[in-house]
């Protein structure tokens, strides 16, 4: 995919100079080491007129050990080591530094697909989805709520009662439930049929297989309600 995407020869030439290209999918601060010092060559090599250049060892981190935590630090004093490498490879251009969202402390997995699958909505054989008629999707502090078929209202009336029923459930900790309309009002696009919003320190969960409340798999995460004051600024 990476070579795919890239200018023709640019991964080649610099691999040539400086070894394997690590992937973007390896979200960890060593990642993002070794990203830097592709990056840091194609700035001096290529001087191209726009760069940009993504840094999510910070986002790894804080999901695995939650924000504001010593190892949060660490990992951001060591990001910023990596800018000052970057900005020391342009001896002339602006730099902008940009980020995309703040973190939240999370204890508790709600487990949506459970709960989809128990009502017959998502169908597993062997560990596999074979078939659908509404899917979760994950979006950590909020679930979008996706129809199969969105000009059948029997599905839509089941999906709305599943939803309601949860809500219902205090240990669920679902602030709102958000129709199609209020999700396109809020500006999110029109894929979503609802939208599940959870409160700060309460996830979706992943695991199919697990009870509908149970401890966080992960100690930190985003995508809450970007009102939420937590999602607005950041402590480290
Ligand atoms: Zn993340």
């Amino acid at each position: 995919m990476l070579r795919l995407l890239a200018t023709p020869g640019l991964v080649a030439d610099l691999e040539a100079k400086l070894g394997p290209y690590t992937q973007g999918i390896d979200e960890t601060v060593a990642g993002e080491v070794d990203r830097t010092r592709f990056a840091v060559r194609l700035l001096t090599d290529r001087h191209p007129g726009f760069a940009t250049i993504y840094l999510t060892g910070l986002d790894h981190v804080q999901h695995e050990s939650g924000p504001d935590t010593p190892a949060a630090h660490a990992a951001l004093e060591r990001i910023e080591g990596l800018v000052g490498e970057l900005v020391a490879a342009m001896p002339e251009g602006d730099v902008a530094v940009v980020s995309d969202h703040s973190f939240a402390a999370v204890d508790t997995d709600i487990n949506l697909f459970g709960a989809f699958i128990q009502t017959g909505l998502i169908t597993v054989d062997q560990g596999k989805v074979v078939a659908w008629q509404a899917v979760p999707w994950f979006a950590g502090g909020s679930a979008a709520v996706v129809l199969a078929r969105r000009d059948d209202p029997a599905l839509s009336a089941k999906v709305a009662a599943l939803l309601a029923g949860l809500q219902a459930i205090p240990a669920t900790h679902i602030t709102a439930v958000l129709d199609h309309a209020e999700v396109v009002r809020r500006g999110a696009g029109d894929a979503a049929d609802w939208f599940v919003e959870f409160a700060i320190g309460t996830e979706m969960g992943r695991d199919p297989a697990a009870p509908l409340v149970a401890p966080s798999a992960l100690k930190g995460m985003h995508g809450y309600d970007p009102r939420e004051p937590a999602m607005r600024w950041t402590s480290c």
